[in-house]
């Protein structure tokens, strides 16, 4: 059980602005002999309701930065706060039950189990939570319904196209109610319509005030975020604005649908 005082802390955090905070991060991986310094000083700060794209080659260092931010792995050296929670300083199960309540996963396979239906796949994270079973279904639905899935609640993923399968992955990643939501190339699988369709619901999330990661290499879906950011060989090369950011929901109307 977290100490009282950890409460506060994350009392206090949650009031403040800044979600994440790393500073001066480094992290090598050991390969026998070898050592690959695949971050190499990376400083950021990203704040509550922020839309961030992050950018960079194969091998700049994306992949472990967000595995980093999504406590799955710590950095050699340098400091990460989630909400004012110091990362390095806890053990694994309670990085586990950080990860659980704080962050949400969406990742480029959709990664559903096959014989569960989409409501089944939407409840797991909160299997690992106090919540009662009838609390949990009635987020699972809700989660569904965010993402415009209510209607397909008892289809298995068999049944569902790839846009609804991932539809059904943020569903999941939604429904423990995450302060940040961590995506690696969600829309890698998936053909330009249904990449769009997928930013409209992360765009409708962010204007909801949900914070978001995303990792993509196709620039245009990059300018749906708020805020791109470039790696090169594990730094931060550039950090900007996105100044004319499109509107998913109206570039879908410029697209053609499948019956076209
Ligand atoms: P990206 O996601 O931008 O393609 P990665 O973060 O996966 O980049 O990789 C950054 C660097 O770290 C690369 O040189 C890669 O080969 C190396 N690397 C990544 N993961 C591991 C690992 N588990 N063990 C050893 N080296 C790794
Ligand atoms: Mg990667």
């Amino acid at each position: 059980m977290p100490s009282a005082n950890q409460i506060e802390a994350w009392a206090t955090a949650r009031a403040a602005s800044t979600v994440i905070r790393v500073e001066d991060v480094h992290k090598y991986y050991e390969l026998g002999e070898a050592r690959v310094h695949a971050l190499r000083g990376v400083s950021l700060e990203i704040q509550r309701g922020e839309f961030l794209a992050i950018m960079g080659a194969s091998g700049s260092g994306k992949s472990t930065f967000m595995n980093i931010l999504g406590c799955l792995d710590r950095p050699s050296s340098g400091q990460y706060l989630l909400e004012g929670i110091d990362v390095s300083k806890h053990d694994k199960r309670t990085l586990a039950l950080i990860r659980n309540q704080k962050l949400g996963f969406v990742f480029q396979g959709f990664n559903l189990l096959a014989r569960t239906t989409a409501l089944e796949n939407t409840e797991l994270p909160t299997l690992y939570t106090k919540i009662d079973k009838a609390e949990r279904q009635k987020r699972a639905a809700e989660a569904l319904a965010m993402v415009g899935l209510a209607d397909r609640a008892q289809h298995f993923p068999s049944q569902m196209s790839g846009g609804q399968q991932q539809r059904v992955a943020v569903a999941r990643a939604l429904v423990n109610h995450p302060s940040i939501l961590l995506a690696d190339e969600p829309t890698g699988n998936l053909d330009s319509r249904t990449s769009v369709e997928i930013m409209e619901i992360l765009q409708n999330l962010n204007d909801k005030g949900l914070t978001i990661v995303l990792v993509t290499h196709e620039h245009d879906i990059a300018q749906f975020a708020k805020r791109v950011l470039v790696f090169r060989d594990g730094k931060i090369r550039k950090d900007e604005p996105v100044l004319h950011r499109p509107k998913a929901a109206e570039v879908l109307k410029t697209l053609p649908t499948l019956e076209d």
